[in-house]
């Protein structure tokens, strides 16, 4: 029997573009579903992938896309990486940019039009390739259901899987014309959004199921707290949702030891190049996108204070440049706080491999991979209790053999001082090196990997077919 055929959509992709977690889900989980699946990977083919390095080539296949009485021309080039086949979707409108999406501060004023185009792109691979499931990703592939449910001749039935529910393409209702929808599409049961579009809101209309990255995500999002004005529209298709966790790529997030001598070797050298002292103080991390979503103003009220105790601190990302400046004021301020700017995959595995502690006080996550990296490379996350943090990190009193969940500190309360009061427990306990040592061991015992959530994918995909098998 030949594997059934399954078409993975996403806007970044590791390791061709990456601007956070997307990136990391739409490289592992395909290499954990491919030895069920016929799988192929699709993306936008930016200008910032190096064709050479990953012998990207042209497929001889071409598309000529129609939106508004406007012809795109598209073509579809591919290549191997690590076993898993990719396919990228070439079009200038789409792909010759500085930015996948644009600056750090916004988007680009015609995403609508470039993931319009890449949606449509996707639809017409699904068609001439037979492919029976996509298995689409947040808003930049979030059209595709609607257009499979436009084009009733294609047969695949669509996953459509939320990431991260803050960024949903809202555009304004000029682009539906744009991107060649029809005005029936533009009411409250499907695109329409407070007198605009939501991409969004096409893939949890249309798709045959619907996902998310967690199952207290999956909940939360049903509320107004979190569900970022769509927990009403959500609720309305509660039946189709369900949450089901990331997990990491083990061979990829591999720390270079196994054992937690191994790690003070680690902690040795990232201190040398970050120029920090003390290897036995506790070492807190953070890796990160600096936007609001990851708690960067609790960080920044909190982070003058830890610099007092007798630690090291280090942080790594990029985004808006008002936390920049004032990450930057901090630590000109303290010798003990080490800032590296900018976007570094294997500084980041070299952080981790060092860290104690890593600092995660994000408002709302829906699964969070930075946690589940770290407790993977024998670090304890301080994390706050929402979304995917809840359900991946017990707190470390719990910890005992039996719990298969990796450990750390968590908080409730979003503000500052809960967020402090943890550290200071962690500072405390830092100093307790049997517990800490018992927790560090626990957390690299555990397993982070796909194992568990890769079947689950599987079974909503077997659940799926059988109703497109059933509709022959
Ligand atoms: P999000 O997807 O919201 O950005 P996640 O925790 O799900 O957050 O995933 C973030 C991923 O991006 C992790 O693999 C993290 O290590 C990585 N990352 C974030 N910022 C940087 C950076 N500046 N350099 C290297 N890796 C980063």
């Amino acid at each position: 029997m030949p594997k059934p055929k399954v078409l993975f959509a996403a806007s970044e992709v590791y390791p061709f573009a990456k601007s956070g977690g997307l990136a990391d889900v739409a490289y592992s989980l395909p290499r954990a579903l491919h030895s069920t699946y016929d799988i192929d990977v699709v993306m936008p083919l930016y200008t910032s992938i190096n064709r050479e390095k990953f012998v990207i080539e042209s497929l001889d296949e071409y598309f000529e896309i129609e939106m508004d009485g406007v012809l795109y021309p598209v073509e579809i080039y591919g290549c191997k990486y690590e076993g898993i086949s990719y396919r990228f979707v070439y079009a200038p409108l789409l792909c010759e940019r500085e930015f996948l999406y644009g600056p750090p501060e916004c988007g680009y004023e015609d995403n609508a039009l470039r993931f319009g185009l890449f949606n449509y792109a996707i639809v017409a691979m699904l068609q001439k390739n037979n492919y029976e499931i996509a298995h689409l990703n947040d808003w930049q592939s979030a059209l595709v259901p609607l257009l499979l449910n436009e084009n009733k001749t294609i047969k695949t039935k669509s996953v459509f899987t939320i990431h991260n529910l803050a960024y949903q393409g809202v555009f304004d209702f000029f682009y539906l014309q744009k991107i060649g929808l029809d005005e029936k599409y533009f009411i409250l049961d499907a695109l329409e959004f407070y007198s605009q579009i939501n991409f969004m809101k096409a893939g949890i209309a249309y798709a045959d199921v619907v996902t998310t990255v967690s199952p207290k995500y999956a909940k939360e999002i049903l509320t107004p707290a979190f569900g970022c004005g769509l927990e009403g529209f959500l609720k309305l298709h509660e039946k189709k949702l369900s949450g089901i966790l990331n997990g990491i790529d083990t061979d990829h997030f591999a720390p270079p030891f196994n054992e937690i001598k191994g790690k003070a070797v680690s902690k040795k050298a990232y201190l040398k190049e970050a120029g920090l002292k003390g290897v036995s103080k506790p070492l807190f991390v953070f890796v990160s996108r600096f936007t609001w979503q990851k708690g960067m103003d609790l960080l920044i009220e909190m982070l003058p204070k830890l610099a007092l105790a007798e630690c090291n601190i280090a942080i790594l990302g990029e985004g808006e440049e008002l936390y920049h400046s004032k990450l930057k004021a901090i630590a000109n301020e303290n010798a003990n706080v080490h800032l590296s700017f900018g976007y570094d995959e294997a500084l980041s595995h070299r952080m981790y491999a060092a860290a104690d502690f890593l600092l995660m006080p994000s408002l709302f996550e829906p699964c969070g991979l930075s946690q589940l990296i770290a407790m993977h490379y024998g670090a304890l996350p301080i994390v706050h209790k929402v979304g995917g943090l809840a359900d991946t990190v017990l707190e470390y009193k719990k910890c005992d053999s039996e719990t298969k969940k990796g450990c750390g500190l968590t908080f409730s309360k979003e503000n500052a001082a809960a967020f402090m009061k943890a550290v200071n427990t962690a500072l405390e306990l830092y100093k307790n090196k049997r517990t800490y040592n018992k927790i560090v061991q626990h957390n690299m015992l555990c397993d982070f990997s796909w194992n568990t959530s890769a079947k689950s994918y599987s079974e909503l995909y077997e659940k799926i077919r059988q109703k497109r098998d059933n509709h022959e």
